[in-house]
């Protein structure tokens, strides 16, 4: 199945047409094969326009959010960027192709496990993945130029403003369990670090030292 006109399609209609200019993001949406990111019975609704399970309660972001969480942190190649909650790997492959190299964190073992394989299967060789808790951030590896958080959670973590470069953004969703607020944290040379609210959107927990203690019981 050639999926090239769906991706294409998705990105023009789903991306594109709600703001996104930032051509490399655009370009490299346009390539990254989606749908091997997720199980072969949801592949036909891998170019949809809404997140997806990938087991283990967690989901795959909808190809906008990730677009427009891509696009906030203003890559211009080159840069070294922390993600949080590698999840399908899908993002990590976004990202990959952006930047000069990808640190990615994943709590759930079968899920890194399963985005290594994909990306060393696109031949994607510029990312770490550790499995752990990563809302304490990766403090071997740090600074970084971009963190991207990809699940919600009450506060951002202390850890994530101290790994992050002078001139770096942080992009991550903040609320309750049930909904957030996706905010971008960039820290100025002056060592102010200046807050944005972008849009309201719906993650899952992020779950960790820093995060939330569990998955909500309601
Ligand atoms: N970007 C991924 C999104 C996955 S969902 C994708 O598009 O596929 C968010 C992921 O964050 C889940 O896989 C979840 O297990 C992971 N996660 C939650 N808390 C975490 C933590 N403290 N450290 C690392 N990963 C975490």
């Amino acid at each position: 199945m050639d999926y090239s006109v769906a991706r294409r399609r998705m990105v023009e209609q789903q991306i594109a047409a709600r703001g996104i200019v930032d051509q490399r993001v655009l370009e490299v949406m346009a390539t990254v094969p989606r749908h091997i990111f997720v199980e072969v019975g949801l592949q036909g609704h891998a170019y949809g326009d809404a997140s997806l399970p990938i087991g283990k309660k967690q989901t795959i972001s909808q190809p906008y959010m990730v677009a427009a969480m891509t696009a906030a942190l203003e890559l211009q190649g080159g840069e070294r960027v922390l993600e949080i909650g590698t999840g399908s790997g899908y993002q990590t492959a976004v990202l990959s192709k952006l930047v000069k190299r990808v640190y990615s964190i994943e709590r759930i073992a079968v899920l890194a496990g399963r985005a290594r394989k994909i990306l060393d299967q696109l031949q994607l060789s510029n990312i770490n993945i550790k499995i752990g808790d990563g809302t304490i951030g990766w403090v071997d590896q740090a600074p970084f130029a971009g963190i991207l958080v990809a699940a919600g959670s009450p506060d951002v973590p202390a850890k994530y403003l101290d790994q992050l470069d002078v001139g770096g953004k942080l992009v991550m969703p903040v609320g309750d369990q049930e909904q957030q607020i996706l905010m971008r944290i960039t820290r100025h040379k002056d060592g102010r670090f200046e807050r944005e609210q972008l849009m309201g959107c719906r993650f899952v927990p992020l779950i960790g030292e820093q995060g939330w203690q569990s998955e909500s019981l309601v």
